[in-house]
């Protein structure tokens, strides 16, 4: 009987020799060291110790040596092993350590650099000027009315009291309309007031009619410093029964001291408008001064003139005609209406001295009066 095979084939184990596993070996760290991203160490990874990887292969072949020579296979293949999953470690702490050092460059900001600032947009001064008056009717239970900027002459003239033949027609300086075959008689203009919300607004309703009237109005004027070719007024009308000039005066008093303070006061001067008989011109006392630079020449005042009163608009009670002209019954209701101009009030309210300032739309302009409320 032979005694046991002690040696084993040395040609079978070739991928376990000592060379050879150094080989496998050198050429996974000089994978690691050559991998000059995470993304490639990540590829040399799998190439080097994934499961199809030569020290892994060689590992398998462990198995398949004689006894004896497992021993010193293993150890030899484990410590290539080990050497290998510690550079690779090694390698992928230095490439962490890079990528965040350039991330940390990369995404850097620096907090002293100006901003792209987008501009905030700011309401225009008519707008929250217009808003403001608007409460103060609506807290008084009237109702915010508006009508079309292009109108029949119909609503805009000969329902005020304003006929074909009335002087104060020629003196609107209208925007006529052209008819669609481009002659010039289409009947329709550019409303010249707001007055003709005031009509469309009796014709819609029954009394009581309480509204107020915001809007854009036209006149054939040259833009400069006082006059404008669009415009903006607010009227207001109130058509019930048994009311009278004192409800105008009480109510004119009422928005000047919710506009400009308690304290301020109305005056009302005889004047003429067709639709309204009869008519005033209202004055409030002068904000600044209040009256008090009046003959007294050591404290002047610019703002009044020191006549103690600034224009405000015109009023009176509606007309019989215009609210016969609406349907309603002079017999049993009476109405005031007053109207003036946004414009104006921005104007002496804000000392705003050039009308073209208000129409140039430049936001220097309009941000400082901010958003009011
Ligand atoms: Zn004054």
């Amino acid at each position: 009987m032979s005694a046991p095979n002690k040696s084993y084939d040395p040609v079978e184990v070739e991928a376990l020799k000592p060379e050879e596993i150094e080989r496998m070996r050198d050429e996974a760290l000089a994978a690691f060291a050559a991998a000059g991203d995470l993304e490639a160490l990540a590829h040399a990874k799998v190439a080097h110790t994934g499961g199809t990887s030569p020290l892994a292969l060689a590992n398998r072949e462990i198995g398949a040596l004689p006894p004896q020579a497992k021993a010193e296979a293993g150890k030899r293949v484990g410590m290539a092993r080990g050497a290998v999953s510690k550079a690779l470690a090694a390698r992928q702490t230095e490439l962490e350590a890079e990528r965040d050092a350039r991330v940390l460059v990369e995404e850097a900001v620096d907090v002293t650099l100006p901003h792209d600032r987008v501009p905030a947009g700011a309401r225009h001064p008519l707008t929250t000027l217009s808003e403001r008056i608007e409460d103060i009717f609506v807290a008084m239970g009237y109702e915010v009315a508006e009508g079309p900027q292009i109108e029949a002459e119909w609503f805009n003239f000969d329902a005020l009291n304003i006929g074909p033949d009335h002087p104060a027609r020629g003196e609107h300086d209208t925007f006529f309309v052209a008819a669609p075959d481009g002659s010039a008689d289409s009947g329709q203009v550019l409303r010249t007031h707001t007055s003709p919300v005031q009509i469309r607004s009796l014709l819609d309703r029954e009394p009581p009619v309480y509204v107020v009237c915001p809007g854009r109005v036209y006149r054939t004027d040259e833009l400069d410093a006082t006059h404008t070719p669009v415009f903006h007024q607010v009227e207001l009308l109130a058509v019930d029964e048994g009311l009278t000039m004192a409800d105008l005066k009480g109510t004119l008093d009422h928005m000047v001291q919710s506009l400009f303070g308690e304290g301020m006061r109305t005056r009302l001067r005889p004047n003429f408008f067709p639709f309204t008989e009869p008519s005033a011109e209202m004055d409030m006392v002068c904000y600044v001064c209040r009256g008090e630079s009046v003959g007294n020449p050591d404290r002047p005042c610019r703002t009044c003139s020191s006549e103690g009163w600034i224009e405000l608009g015109g009023c009176g009670m509606v007309n019989p005609k215009v609210l016969v002209a609406c349907g309603v019954d002079p017999q049993k209701y009476s109405g005031f209406a007053f109207g003036f101009g946004i414009e104006r009030m921005l104007m002496f309210r804000h000392n705003v001295e050039d009308m073209r300032d208000m129409v140039e739309g430049d936001i220097r302009f309009t941000r400082p009066f901010g958003m009011e409320i």
